[in-house]
């Protein structure tokens, strides 16, 4: 059975790139799948226990036994206990040391038995700032020229034009989105009113179905082949990739440019194309990339570097931008600046401080400002007041609630968790199928293409069969289209289906008493579950929060009806006040939000305060008895795919448990001053990111050394390449600062750029000046909650394992809590 992969398509070719170096597998591999993985941590490798090596392979002991002769002819020659690291690279166990568990958590259930070649598509983000000898120096020339008080001021700066850009780029998506829509369904409405004659029985839909169909195949046939044959990790909303992001997981071409371009053309045309779907999503991760971009000062895609900004090179810095640039996108996407920062806070983030909530608040502020200047001034309103900024429609009247109201809006609640979580299961179901049975590129494209067909053919399958016609002017619809109904009437079902979903969802909240069927809402009600439930998932740039709502906003203002109808003599019965309570629970059903997205709601409508407390009761409702069933879509989307993002809080199975349960040993150190050849071996033949430093070493019994810093993989490599030896150190010492190592972030050049060292392969390599001499360590006996605690909290990317006497004895990374 394979699983869908959306977070990174199986297609994608890579460039050799860091950014890029992941392998990523073909997700139509089955992940029961018995292969032995392609991948592994490193060679040469024998079979546990022993220490042959592979035929062909040119043994790691031979090129060291050449080196140094006297060399013992083990293992131990580059720092592993022989025959104890299996073909995988992660260090086996006794039966004693074997983990006891399995990790089962809302987003790592299913990862612990993810076949070993899924658990290395994904690397981490180093969120753990390493403070090295040159780092310090920075700091120190930082202090004495008050260049700290500056880097503050930059980064203020950069969080400004985060939003400025932001909120330029959503304008401009949205307005595109008005125009071409405005333009498709004018021309289907003046088509209609020419084919199909009044009191005519039946008339001929023939010919506008045919060139509806022709409006939506096209639009989207663009949309989906741009996203499958271009970009494929533009597809979907954008956000649960943003959320594994700023957990620390890496995922590739996710903040590039050509992303950026890739998913607003895309979102452009599938929401023109009358997909189930919204741009909200999208949005965000538009903001993301636009964070990404402008605090690097550089882009990787048109290889320029404008020299600027070169102090928030690194992981640390560049995941407080994308997680401000997350909230300058909601904001611009509905006009909401403190549900974009509570979005973040909420939902978004892993890591949080004091300061990025001023900085995320700002940064949201700064494009729903710009939001309100750019389309003031593009629908020529003075004094900045468009009204447009309220996208979900601002209520007239106040809403008001009774107090025996309240049960009723917790039943609404209820009834969203449990749709939300059905919603979310069989979207999930539909999209095992697809990457079970659609695994084509051009597949994916004709999939996209049936689904607006389909949409399209139900649309009008309800507007021939259900009669619903109401008083013109009674409305409030852009394009009233008469169709089979009198003078003077318009069709209510084809008002519901001729204009985009964003606009349908502010009709049904504003729209007045009696402007529908009750069959009308619930047929569309079905319709729109089904068609949202099968876009979701699909090869298209889409969101799901607008057709989530707009759900909910129809089956609300039903149950409003319904009561209505039950009760014809009751005065609260306010539909477009039960249509919003209907969207917020659906809403909190299938994305399990409850204060960023009431929030959102208040912003977006404009809702007094006090209707504040109606609407977290329905969001609260309908999370808990969603979460009964199955997770929020965005954290069902990442486990789906394996992403191993660490949960908020330790689980329940690591209690009881020591470090020495899940640490990976034996470690391959390198020593404080090491040959520059075993480094440039170590790197050739181990894909780890990361090598604890020790000395006072026996020998070349390296994983048996006292600890004294870590290294990364990135930092060996510059050093390498750079040709950074103790025997040469006049000539660099100088000009190598922490500026030398950022300027090839994020995409650290691969080992095999590094030339074969030939006549340097005797030189040492002292890392003193660049490791981390502080990593965080813990003992072996310490408890497994504890050191994830640590580990979450800090961000880190390796922690080492040491025993009383600082010797290594383990390290422990994020695929050792989430996989095992
Ligand atoms: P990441 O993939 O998170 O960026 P990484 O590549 O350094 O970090 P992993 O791929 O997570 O490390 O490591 C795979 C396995 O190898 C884990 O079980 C981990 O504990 C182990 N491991 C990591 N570094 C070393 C090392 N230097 N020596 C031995 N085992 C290691």
């Amino acid at each position: 059975m394979a699983d869908k992969k959306k977070l990174i398509d199986p297609d994608d070719d890579l460039s050799s790139d860091d950014d890029d170096d992941i392998k990523i597998l073909d997700t139509a591999t089955s992940p029961e799948s018995t292969e032995e993985p392609s991948t592994s941590h490193c060679q040469p490798i024998g079979e546990t226990g022993n220490s042959q090596h592979k035929e062909g392979v040119p043994s790691l002991l031979t090129m060291d036994a050449e080196l140094e002769s006297e060399a013992p002819p083990t293992y131990e020659s580059i720092g592993y206990d022989a025959g104890t690291i299996s073909a995988n690279g992660i260090a086996n166990r006794n039966e004693n040391s074997e983990p006891i568990f399995h990790v089962r958590s809302r987003t790592a259930a299913s990862l612990a038995g993810v076949p070993q070649q899924e658990q290395t598509q994904y690397e981490s983000l180093d969120y753990d700032v390493c403070e090295n000898k040159l780092f310090q120096d920075e700091q120190l020339s930082r202090l004495r020229d008050r260049f700290s008080l500056r880097t503050h001021i930059i980064r203020w700066i950069i969080f400004i034009l985060i939003g400025i850009i932001t909120a330029v780029i959503a304008c401009t998506i949205d307005i595109v989105i008005e125009e071409l829509s405005e333009l498709k369904y004018n021309f289907l409405k003046s088509s209609v009113d020419d084919n199909v004659t009044v009191n005519e029985s039946g008339g001929d839909l023939a010919l506008p179905y045919l060139w509806w169909l022709l409006l939506s195949a096209v639009p989207v046939a663009i949309g989906a082949g741009m996203v499958t044959y271009i970009e494929p990790i533009t597809a979907g909303s954008g956000i649960p990739q943003v959320k594994s992001y700023l957990n620390g997981v890496k995922i590739p071409r996710i903040v590039r440019v050509k992303t950026l371009a890739v998913k607003s053309i895309g979102v452009i045309t599938s929401v023109v194309g009358g997909l189930a779907g919204g741009k909200e999503g999208p949005m965000i991760h538009a903001g993301a990339v636009v964070a990404a971009g402008i605090s690097q000062g550089k882009s990787t895609t048109f290889v320029k570097d404008f020299h600027v900004f070169k102090a928030f090179r690194d992981d640390h810095e560049k995941r407080d931008f994308v997680l401000g640039g997350a909230a300058a996108g909601v904001s611009a996407a509905f006009g909401a600046p403190i549900g974009g920062m509570l979005f973040s806070l909420e939902e978004a983030a892993s890591f949080w401080n004091q300061n990025l909530i001023w900085r995320t608040l700002i940064a949201s502020i700064i494009s729903s400002f710009t939001l309100n200047i750019v389309l003031s001034a593009y629908h020529g309103v003075s004094g900045l007041t468009f009204t447009g900024l309220f996208n979900l429609g601002k209520f007239d009247h106040p809403l008001t609630f009774e107090y025996f109201e309240l049960p009723l809006f917790m039943l609404l609640g209820v009834m969203g968790g449990l749709m939300g979580a059905a919603w979310n299961f069989l979207n999930t179901q539909i999209n095992k199928f697809r990457s079970r049975f659609v695994p084509w590129r051009a597949g994916k494209v004709c999939e996209a293409v049936l689904v607006a067909i389909l949409g399209v053919t139900l649309a009008c399958a309800m507007i021939y069969y259900i009669n619903d016609c109401r008083p013109l002017g009674n409305d409030p619809t852009i394009h009233p289209v008469q169709l089979f109904c009198e003078d003077n009437e318009y069709n209510a079902v084809a008002a519901l289906w001729f204009q985009t979903p964003e606009a349908t969802v502010r009709a049904l909240f504003h729209d007045p008493p009696g402007s529908h069927k009750i069959l009308t809402l619930a047929v569309f009600t079905i319709v729109y579950y089904l068609l949202s439930c099968s876009t979701f998932g699909l090869n298209v740039s889409l969101g799901v929060f607008i057709p989530t709502a707009l759900v909910g906003a129809a089956w609300g203002r039903l149950v409003a009806m319904l009561l209505f109808y039950m009760f014809p003599e009751t005065q609260f019965l306010h539909p477009g006040k039960y249509a919003l309570i209907g969207a917020a629970a659906n809403l909190g059903g299938v994305l399990r939000m409850t204060i960023s997205l009431s929030v959102i709601l208040m912003e977006t409508t404009g809702v007094e305060t006090s209707f504040f407390f109606p609407l977290i009761i329905a969001l609260i409702s309908a999370k808990w008895v969603g979460d009964y069933f199955n997770d929020g879509i965005y954290d069902t989307v990442i486990e789906v795919n394996h992403v191993p993002m660490l949960p908020w809080e330790p689980l329940p199975q690591y209690k009881g448990l020591t470090a020495q349960a899940i640490l990976s040993k034996p470690v391959v150190c390198i020593k404080l001053r090491d040959r520059a050849h075993y480094i440039y071996e170590v790197l050739h033949k181990c894909n780890h990111n990361g090598f604890p430093v020790v000395d006072d070493v026996e020998g070349d019994r390296r994983s048996e050394g006292r600890v004294c810093g870590i290294i990364l993989r990135s930092q060996l490599i510059v050093i390498l390449l750079r040709s950074l030896y103790v025997e040469n150190q006049r000539f660099w010492q100088q000009e190598t600062t922490i500026q030398t190592f950022r300027d090839v972030y994020p995409r650290y050049p691969s080992i095999q750029s590094v030339k074969p060292l030939d006549r340097k392969f005797n030189y040492t390599v002292d890392l003193s000046m660049f490791m981390n001499p502080s990593p965080v360590r813990v003992n072996t006996y310490d408890s497994v909650p504890r050191i994830f605690n640590i580990f979450r909290a800090l961000g880190l990317r390796h922690l080492l394992v040491i025993n009383n006497e600082n010797r290594i004895e383990g390290i422990i990374t994020r695929r050792d809590f989430i996989y095992k």
